[in-house]
């Protein structure tokens, strides 16, 4: 039953590692053939084999006002006929640096570059030139690209040093990353107890959605604001993510919390690759021109993807986006559960604003030990199902799934049709 994507895989596979360019896109997790995706619009997007999903990827995150917006299309066409890469300074990246700054509440100077993994290497960089010292805290399950010492896995012991992740990454560099579970305030007091003045950064999703969609105990941001603001560490939240998702000011503004650093991405990108990095200016003014720490980028702020940003945050500032986001993301999940608690399936549904992940797990999901309990087989079934039925979910357990305001009321009820023939077949 061999289908266009299948065939498409297969040629993938000779000229690229894996046929994919991005690991979790070859279904590892899941099994089976990645739908390979022609086009998409509003809340749907299309395969080669002429099959037509509704879409909770929404290319991890950036596509919240849907696909192919029409404002966003249209400045985008425009932007096109004027040059695509100069090098030089641009009008827009002002007014989109500017949108940033007034949204976010830890950002008082911004820096763009091209990937949520540049924005955090470059926040880690200089948190440490403005500290002058070496370690950082990460939380496990948290992540925050693949820069090297990013890339670590949490130890047994609460302050195990780090073991790489990856093949690659010197033990030298994880050395200097110290990994502590979430929502684990004792942990970090701990740690930082023992080495305070060696702690350049702490840094974390304020809502995680890489292990799945983890809710943060409101003490615990609390708390790690309060050590960091004692001990001279620097906080950087990693918003990448959740930057203008799960509220217009990120998770911050969300949970009154605010960091000394932030990170941004996905959403600010508005589907073109860019990523961003900000906060207090007395920290941003150490990077280069001004200060001692270098950071530069040949297409930082390249006016094609400011246009596509700064058009997805106009749409998004208007009046009402998300509590419409808020309101169809409130209506799957609710209903969601009441599907769940008719059939015998054990499940527990994590949301925070329009990021939501349903773990097939006995018990709650708040860090990454109990995320690690789930019945991934069950998922891959479940995924499976959905996926038959046209629901394009993120094929992992452990992703977040992402509404947008294209997804109208037909979309969401046909998703709960499928969710439930899909629980009756588990
Ligand atoms: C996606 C993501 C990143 C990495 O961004 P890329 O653009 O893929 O490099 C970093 N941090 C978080 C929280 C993310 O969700």
């Amino acid at each position: 039953m061999s289908n266009k994507s299948e065939l498409l895989l297969e040629k993938a596979k000779k000229y690229i590692p894996g046929g994919v360019n991005s690991p979790v896109r070859a279904f590892k997790a899941v099994g089976g053939i990645p739908p390979f995706i022609t086009s998409a619009l509003g809340s749907k997007i299309y395969d080669v084999d002429g099959k037509e999903y509704i879409d909770y990827v929404g290319s991890w995150g950036p596509m919240i006002v849907g696909h192919r917006h029409p404002q966003v299309i249209e400045a985008l066409q425009k932007a096109l006929t004027k040059g695509l890469s100069y090098g030089a300074p641009t009008e827009a990246e002002i007014e989109l640096a500017r949108m940033i700054v007034e949204a976010v509440p830890s950002i008082e100077m911004v820096r763009m570059v091209n990937s949520g993994t540049e924005a955090t290497m470059s926040a880690v960089r200089l948190a440490r030139g403005y500290t002058g010292r070496d370690k950082i805290i990460k939380f496990s399950g948290c992540y925050h690209g693949h820069g090297d010492f990013l890339l670590v896995k949490a130890g047994s012991g609460a302050t195990t040093l780090g073991i790489p992740d990856s093949k690659g990454v010197p033990d030298d560099f994880a050395r200097n990353t110290i990994t502590l579970p979430f929502n684990n305030l004792d942990a970090v007091k701990r740690a930082v107890k023992s080495e305070a003045l060696k702690i350049a950064a702490i840094i974390l999703e304020p809502v995680p959605g890489n292990m799945g969609v983890i809710l943060p105990q409101e003490e615990f941001l609390c708390g790690l604001q309060e050590l960091c603001h004692e001990t001279g560490i620097v906080l950087i939240f990693d918003e990448v993510m959740s930057g203008f998702r799960v509220a217009w000011g990120g998770a911050q503004s969300l949970y009154g919390v605010i960091p000394d650093m932030t990170c941004l991405g996905k959403v600010i990108g508005g589907g073109m690759p860019v990523g961003a990095f900000g906060g207090k200016k007395e920290i941003m003014e150490n990077l280069a021109p001004l200060g001692p720490v270098y950071q530069a980028g040949t297409l930082s702020g390249n006016p094609l993807a400011v246009t596509a940003g700064l058009e997805t945050l106009k749409i998004l500032a208007q009046p009402g986006t998300y509590a419409t986001l808020e309101k169809s993301s409130e209506y799957l999940v609710k209903e969601a559960k009441k599907l769940a608690q008719k059939t015998s399936v054990k499940t527990h549904i994590n949301r925070v604003g329009s990021l939501f992940t349903l773990f097939f797990a006995s018990q709650e999901v708040i860090d990454y030990d109990t995320a690690l309990k789930s019945d991934t087989v069950a998922f891959s079934r479940y995924f499976h199902l959905m996926l038959k039925g046209e629901i394009y979910l993120a094929p992992s357990q452990f992703e977040a799934n992402f509404i947008s305001l294209a997804h109208s009321q037909e979309d969401l009820d046909k998703t709960l049709e499928v969710m439930a023939k899909a629980f009756k077949e588990l």
